[in-house]
């Protein structure tokens, strides 16, 4: 095998990082790689061709900006400790330049792999290439840093995968990170709060967006290409590469289907709220909530009507293993998505005479068979590391058709590394799911207001889904569960301590009424908000852009990136309705925008829209709404 010599240290004088210095941590000389992908620039960056391969010509290309956090980071802790940094891509020829800017940044040393045959790859067969890659690096790293996701594939998945695929321990997204005592500390962030997680290393550590300013370094100050060491897969272990060998594969892209019936009103504010209020009056929004009764909402995508959780068609024996099995794990996300995944694995099941077993870690959860279970196997272990090696044995001898999670951190970790360990690969960050042709084909947004279909050729499928646009259905009625017990090993490589809930809890997901803001609500203006958020007693939510200012916490914003709610209305206050965003509120009751601009998108995904200033209109609004939510 070949071999890739460490180059001498860079002398270049590269930009201070930003991230804070401190010098001397650790005893630990620390060798640290970067995992850097090129993305397309701008919104719609992650639009697929015709053939379901990201659109690359004509669009500007530029660093993921998940992974200059960790060129930032790699720079950083390479230097605090007297270590080197080195930054690795997998891509096309015109990837160099992510190189070149990281080795602008101050990283030590660069490699890039870069192969025709690679085209095509999924999540799967990249990991594949890039453990390869960092296997071929004398200097062996202590820490890989990877991004926590990229704006274009958006699977979160290569990091988890990496590490299984090297034998290492995983965490992210951190906010921080430090060496202390040959290990690394940090700050894991997840949607409700932080997590203190020390890790052993060598380990793979996904960083997230917001630990650090971004590296980011002026094109005239990148090195010449050649300054980049190439790669390609006839360096690598005689494998087959790209998408022949990838499990999972776009099958198609579609424009994304219009789910509502949008009444959009215009012209003189008192007469557009007028008829507003009359319209939303009239659904019942200001109707006190039944609580008693599981609602039956509507899907976005897919189907448009969601029945009761389906009996299963052939219902196992107790003892007697089920003709083929839908596994759901259930992990620490909140209850609706537990319910919602629940009840598209009954529906699933039924579709193809099987059953569903939930995976869940807590015992006694009486509500998982009401919500779609038929059984229930109970880990006696939380590491995700330990859970993916547990079920990777436990999955042997079984017919288990597919296994699904939610796209959160534990889930996605657990079932990346169990795309590996059973060479299945994964269907990541869905938003919907059906049986299609006896196979599992799943919708995921991909840019440009498309829907992508992804499918595996795995055995069992494995899919990542986004909750928050899945279907809740009625429960059915209470019945016995059969009752497993999966004992997983600890996993001493990871410590964690000191899991603080952030303020914004489970305000949001528990909020009946919840008003979203976008980038056109200056943060200076919240408080005209304040009465319409008051008289609805609503949760106040945002857009990534406005969460990116820091305008608003990160566990406000809704979308692809951010939380999954439901509301029973969810207003829409000065932002554009891009599907990223929507895609964590698709499954509001009703959704009233209002926006200046006629064209924007968000009209064209509304039940009611007013094509207004929101400043200007909301004295009208607080005015009718007094009368609606008191009559
Ligand atoms: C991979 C990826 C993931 C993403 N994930 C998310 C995500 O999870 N969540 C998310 O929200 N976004 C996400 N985004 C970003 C998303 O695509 C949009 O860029 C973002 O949602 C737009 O934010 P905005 O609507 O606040 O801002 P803009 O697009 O700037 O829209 C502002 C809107 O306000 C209107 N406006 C301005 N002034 C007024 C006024 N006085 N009265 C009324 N209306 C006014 C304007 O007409 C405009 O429509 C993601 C993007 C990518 C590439």
């Amino acid at each position: 095998m070949n071999h890739i010599e460490p180059s001498p240290p860079a002398h270049r004088d590269a930009p201070p990082s930003t991230c804070s210095l401190r010098q001397g941590i650790g005893s630990h000389a620390l060798v640290v790689t970067a995992l850097v992908k090129q993305v397309p620039k701008g919104d719609h960056s992650g639009r697929l061709d015709a053939d379901g391969r990201l659109e690359r010509a004509g669009a500007v290309a530029e660093m993921n900006p998940w992974c200059r956090r960790a060129v930032a980071q790699a720079v950083r802790l390479a230097r605090e400790t007297g270590g080197r940094s080195t930054a690795i891509t997998m891509g096309p020829p015109a990837a160099v330049d992510v190189l070149r800017e990281a080795l602008a940044w101050g990283a030590d040393d660069a490699v890039q792999l870069s192969d025709p045959a690679l085209a095509g790859s999924d999540c799967l067969v990249t990991a594949r290439a890039l453990a390869a890659t960092i296997r071929l690096l004398d200097d062996p790293p202590d820490l890989i840093l990877v991004g926590n996701s990229s704006v274009d594939g958006s699977t979160g998945a290569v990091g988890a995968m990496l590490a299984e695929l090297l034998g290492l321990p995983f965490t992210g997204p951190v906010l921080t990170l430090e060496p202390v005592d040959g290990r690394l500390r940090t700050t894991v962030q997840y949607d409700t709060g932080t997590e203190s997680v020390t890790i052993d290393l060598p380990a793979v550590v996904a960083v997230a967006e917001r630990s650090c300013d971004p590296a980011k370094a002026p094109a005239d100050t990148w090195p010449p290409p050649d300054t980049v060491r190439q790669v390609t897969t006839a360096d690598l272990p005689e494998a087959p590469w790209g998408l022949p060998a990838s499990p999972t594969k776009v099958a198609q892209v579609h424009p994304a289907p219009l789910t509502r019936n949008p009444v959009i009103f215009r012209g003189h504010l008192q007469s557009q709220v007028d008829r507003a209020l009359t319209e939303l009056t009239a659904r019942g929004c200001f109707k006190p909530h039944p609580t008693t009764s599981a609602p039956l909402t509507t899907p976005p995508y897919g189907r448009r009507t969601a029945g009761p959780a389906e009996k299963p068609a052939v219902a196992s024996a107790p003892g007697e293993q089920a003709a083929a099995e839908v596994v759901v794990l259930v992990g620490a996300g909140p209850v609706e998505g537990t319910r919602a995944l629940l009840g598209t694995a009954a529906a699933l099941a039924a579709e193809i005479g099987g059953s569903v077993t939930a995976v869940t870690t807590v015992e006694g959860d009486r509500e998982l068979g009401r919500w779609g279970a038929d059984s229930v196997v109970v880990v006696d272990g939380e590491e995700p590391r330990a859970v993916a090696r547990g079920l990777t044995g436990w999955l042997n001898g079984r017919q288990v058709w597919a296994v699904l999670g939610a796209a959160l951190p534990w889930d996605r970790e657990v079932l990346a590394r169990l795309a590996v360990t059973s060479d299945a690969g994964l269907m990541s960050d869905l938003v919907s799911l059906s049986a299609k042709d006896g196979r599992l084909s799943g919708l995921k947004p991909s840019g440009g207001g498309t829907l992508a279909e992804i499918v595996s050729r795995g055995t069992p499928q494995i899919a990542t889904l986004r909750t928050g646009l899945l279907p809740l259905r009625t429960p059915r009625v209470d019945r016995p569960l059969e009752l497993h017990a999966l004992h997983v090993e600890p996993d001493t490589a990871i410590t964690r301590t000191e899991r603080r809930t952030g303020d914004d809890g489970d305000a949001l997901d528990r909020a009946e009424v919840v008003i979203g803001v976008g980038r056109g609500v200056p943060p200076d203006k919240y408080d005209e908000l304040e009465p319409v958020r008051a008289l609805l007693n609503a949760e106040l939510a945002a857009t990534r852009k406005v969460t990116d200012q820091g305008w608003l916490p990160h566990g406000r914003q809704i979308g692809i990136t951010g939380r999954s709610v439901a509301p029973r209305m969810y207003l829409a206050v000065g932002l554009s309705g891009s599907l990223n965003h929507l895609a964590g509120a698709g499954r509001a009751g009703t959704l009233v925008a209002i926006n200046t601009d006629p064209a924007a998108e968000i009209f064209a995904h509304c039940d009611v829209g007013l094509v207004a200033d929101w400043q200007e209109v909301m004295p009208y609004l607080v005015d009718g709404l007094r009368s609606c939510v008191s009559g």
